[in-house]
């Protein structure tokens, strides 16, 4: 093991045990963000527009200089029935996902959730065969 994979553990380490409880603006919407509300010690998106940023190049590490704004582009269910939200980087393009936290605006995630039903990409019955295809 090279000098900087050792160093990159000991720094996740760092962040599993030390959460960072700053609060910050969100430089998107300007929400007051309290990391106290998340119930989680890595919340790292804003609860009200569900953005974050690119921080991180492997989760909680604050190693990455991009700093690019991450929009949230989908949701997705672990096998645990966790929620998590996906985000896509806008300045680079890296795709991340993180958990929901306790205060995440549940309107915002529903319309994450349900957006591409409302996209004329798949009509409505086409969705419905595949529904009930996949439930059989
Ligand atoms: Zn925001
Ligand atoms: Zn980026």
């Amino acid at each position: 093991m090279n000098r900087e994979n050792k160093k990159r553990k000991y720094d996740k380490k760092y962040f599993r045990t030390h959460p960072c409880m700053d609060p910050f603006t969100c430089k998107v919407c300007g929400w007051p963000v309290v990391p106290a509300g998340a119930g989680s010690s890595h919340r790292n998106h804003c609860p009200n527009c569900l953005y974050s940023l690119h921080l991180d190049r492997e989760p909680g590490d604050r190693a990455s200089d991009c700093h690019g704004r991450m929009e949230p582009i989908g949701v997705w269910v672990r096998k645990n029935g966790e929620w998590a939200i996906i985000h896509r980087c806008l300045r680079c393009g890296k795709i991340g996902s993180n958990r929901i936290a306790a205060d995440d605006n549940p309107m915002k995630l529903m319309a994450l959730a349900m957006r591409p039903f409302g996209s004329s990409a798949v009509s409505r019955e086409e969705i419905r065969d595949m529904t009930v295809s996949m439930e059989s």
